[in-house]
């Protein structure tokens, strides 16, 4: 049986991991194909590229998108993009903005409860365009500021919390069609940490390609109510382990193991795409 593991982050975004110590893991964890969907960012996705093809293993250029429909942030994940694509690239490079003026925000916002952090620590610790909180735990963390990264964000990060931030984001609508004028298919991310699944026809409507029905937080249950929704809506599967490095010492790549025969199904789907796309 051969599997894969379709959402992995690297340091390119908030993930520990280089793209070529990804693909190591990847190949410790006897994956066949991955594909790398940093947030916002395609950025690592050429070492990704290079370090599979080495080992030969397949690989997917991918995204992560943040989106929000009906006042709810909801994740697009992006697959087969073309990481060239202008429209694409200067789309995200507004969010990595975006998101680099947060990381000020919450900075100014901690500073005002009187825990001293400053923007260059976090930026220094990122070091990539595409900052997120994970980055503002980690420094926050590094400065002895809090015990642990549970904490950074119990106490200040979560939504709700005095230094959560909430991002601009772009409409589901126009991530889906972003990522499909770059050559991508679009699928929702992690179904099951949205609150509700009433957005899912909406993003249907708006040409969704598929669904994440396995995640390293979708318990069983969940896997199954997401694949009825994905034949009901006629909907590609999905999944990955959203492995953003080391978590409980070791890396969570490979724990959730998408059978092959779903990658297949995702290749002929770019494919009748691109031949409706030549025939236009
Ligand atoms: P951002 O895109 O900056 O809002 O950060 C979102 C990322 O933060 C997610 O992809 C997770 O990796 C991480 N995250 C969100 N909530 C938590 C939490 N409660 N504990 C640890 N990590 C979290
Ligand atoms: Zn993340
Ligand atoms: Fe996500
Ligand atoms: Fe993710």
């Amino acid at each position: 049986m051969k599997f894969a593991d379709l959402h992995l982050h690297t340091n390119f975004s908030d993930g520990t991991f280089t793209p070529e110590e990804l693909v190591l893991y990847a190949q410790k964890a006897g994956l066949a194909c991955i594909a790398l969907t940093d947030h916002d960012t395609v950025e690592g996705c050429e070492r990704a590229a290079a370090a599979c093809a080495k080992v030969q293993m397949e690989f997917i250029p991918g995204a992560e998108l943040t989106a929000e429909i009906e006042d709810t942030e909801v994740h697009i994940l992006g697959y087969f993009l073309d990481t060239k694509n202008p429209l694409l690239l200067d789309k995200i490079a507004k969010f990595q903005s975006v998101r680099q003026s947060r990381i000020h925000e919450m900075c100014a916002a901690l500073n005002k409860m009187g825990v001293p952090l400053k923007p260059e620590a976090v930026f220094a610790l990122a070091n990539c365009k595409s900052p997120g909180r994970p980055h503002v735990a980690r420094a926050l963390v590094k400065e002895k500021l809090v015990a642990n990264l549970d904490e950074a964000f119990e106490r200040f990060l979560k939504k709700g919390r005095p230094a959560w931030v909430p991002k601009t984001k772009m409409s589901a609508v126009e991530a889906v069609e972003l990522i499909h004028q770059a050559g991508g298919l679009a699928v929702m991310a992690h179904p099951g940490l949205n609150r509700t699944d009433e957005i899912i026809p909406g993003l249907v409507r708006a040409g969704l390609d598929g669904i994440e029905c396995f995640h390293t937080k979708h318990s069983t249950v969940m896997a199954e109510r997401y694949l009825e929704i994905a034949e009901r809506h006629h909907l590609l599967v999905t999944g990955g382990s959203d492995c953003h490095g080391f978590s409980k010492n070791k890396p969570l790549i490979g724990t959730v193991k998408l059978p092959y025969e779903h990658v297949e199904k995702l290749k002929a789907a770019k494919k009748s795409a691109d031949e409706k796309r030549a025939a236009i």
